[in-house]
């Protein structure tokens, strides 16, 4: 059956492709197990060769990338420049990572043990669609570090950049079958990479909803799995914050990516004593994202990635107290505008994942009921704090149950540093060096110095 992908901005098709079904899963995973022994017996040096000549390669077709990942999600195209330019970045990272993971020698009664870091085997990775081509390197770069083959499933929306990473693979260098990418409905293809007893683990990007399925699945063949899930994260901001600068941010960390992002900071708390103003000024900063064409260099905000998905986004507007729309285009294109809404934390805009241009505007008294709103939902991956007072950004930042917390800034999300969430936002843990051991088995074993 063939997939027609689409232009949100447009709903022009820019692509047909042929489906892979679970035959071609299969033959998929039966490929990466083949190239398995040959790739992690490359030597790390000449690993880390190949991973900084596919950096490279990306950095060198960085605007082919970038063009092609705004086209099919929607991006503005400085944005999904960025986001491009973080994709270069992480193959880099893990080429200099390649040969700085390894065991260590503990001494023991008799003798010595080694640890060794172990590939695991064939992983399979799953992605969503909001950020295709980033998400899809967080997991290759560690994975190829670690010497492990893989099938990478793009979402059915937007496989348009992963097969174009899979080609630069092998432009690379990388052996022919380490890296397959197999385009897919993620109920057949993604289901049986899930179940298929040769894949050693699942590096699952997506919803909740479906990283549930994903942990059944695999718990017939006890696989490995790593969750990267949804979220609801909260944006604290105190009433002794920069106000004028919160506020001026705020809207870039909610509707970026036209609120498609599992880092949304979908939730605006704000201390009773500055809310009015502090509303006022978010509304007056909201006017002006730029929403549009995402191919003009100045947009800041596209449309959503389908008619069914803006549909859902609006569903969560019935009968909510709006204080904020703005405008968007009305031709062609799955448009929809910035949203600001006033709720309580217990409303069902406050307590879902939107994953659209909404945000819930939720008044606080003191620091410990904004802890304890923040807390107050089943996700864990974001947020920010806002406030000039550093002892108590340090508390709230260490009371807030979740992965990856900002000071005074929107996202925190860097190369260097580990990245994933707590409670239902999954676990495991993409990026830095900690990502390394999602990748890899350590092994133990025992030299006797005796006789
Ligand atoms: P999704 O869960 O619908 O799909 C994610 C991937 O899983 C796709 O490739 C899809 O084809 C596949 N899939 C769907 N059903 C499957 C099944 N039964 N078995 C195996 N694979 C299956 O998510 P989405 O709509 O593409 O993305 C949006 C979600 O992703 C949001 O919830 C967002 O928060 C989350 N997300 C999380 C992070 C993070 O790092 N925590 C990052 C980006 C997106």
């Amino acid at each position: 059956m063939t997939l027609t992908v689409l232009n949100p901005a447009t709903e022009e098709p820019i692509a047909e492709l042929e489906q892979a079904g679970v035959e071609d899963a299969d033959a998929a995973v039966a490929r990466a197990k083949a190239a398995f022994p040959v790739w992690s017996a490359v030597a790390p040096g000449d690993r880390a060769r190949l991973l900084r000549r596919l950096a490279v390669l990306v950095e060198e077709r960085s605007e082919e990338l970038a063009q092609i990942e705004s086209r099919n999600v929607g991006k503005p195209i400085a944005g999904a420049r960025g986001e491009i330019g973080m994709v270069a970045q992480v193959f880099h990272f893990y080429a200099g990572a390649v040969d700085k993971h390894f065991g260590e020698t503990i001494p023991v009664a008799g003798g010595v043990a080694a640890t060794f870091r172990e590939p695991l085997g064939v992983v399979g990775l799953i992605v969503p669609w909001n950020f295709p081509a980033n998400i899809a390197s967080w997991k290759l770069g560690p994975a190829l570090a670690c010497g492990n083959t893989i099938v990478l499933k793009p979402a059915e929306l937007t496989p348009l950049s992963a097969i174009r990473l899979g080609e630069l693979c092998l432009e690379a260098g990388i052996p022919e079958g380490v890296v397959n990418v197999l385009v897919g409905k993620g109920s057949v293809v993604g289901k049986r990479l899930i179940e298929h007893s040769d894949v050693a683990k699942i590096a699952f990007t997506g919803s909740t909803d479906v990283g549930r399925l994903v942990m059944q699945g695999a718990a017939g063949t006890i696989k490995r799995v790593t969750l990267e899930l949804g979220g609801k994260s909260a944006n604290v901001v105190f009433d002794d914050a920069d106000l004028e600068r919160a506020a001026a941010q705020a809207p870039y960390s909610v509707f970026d990516n036209a609120g498609q992002d599992c880092c949304a900071r979908s939730r605006i708390l704000v201390q009773k004593s500055v809310y009015d103003g502090f509303l006022d000024r978010l509304i007056e900063a909201t006017r002006n994202v730029r929403v549009g064409d995402p191919s003009l260099e100045d947009t800041e905000m596209g449309p959503l990635i389908s008619a069914e998905h803006r549909a859902t986004v609006a569903s969560y507007l019935d009968g909510v107290s709006i204080a904020f729309r703005g405008e968007a285009p009305e031709s062609e294109g799955f448009w929809y505008p910035c949203t600001i809404v006033e709720a309580t934390n217990d409303d069902r805009i406050a307590r879902e994942e939107v994953f659209g241009p909404v945000v819930a505007v939720i008044p606080f008294e003191d620091e410990a009921d904004a802890v304890r709103i923040a807390n107050d939902t089943p996700y864990g991956l974001s947020g920010s704090i806002w406030t000039r007072d550093g002892s108590r950004a340090l508390r709230v930042a260490r009371g807030i149950e979740a992965g990856v917390l900002s000071v005074n800034a929107n996202t925190s999300v860097r190369v260097q540093t580990p990245f994933g969430g707590f409670k239902q936002s999954g676990f495991g843990r993409e990026l830095g060096m900690h990502a390394l051991e999602g990748y890899s088995e350590v092994k133990s074993v025992f030299i006797s110095t005796e006789g």
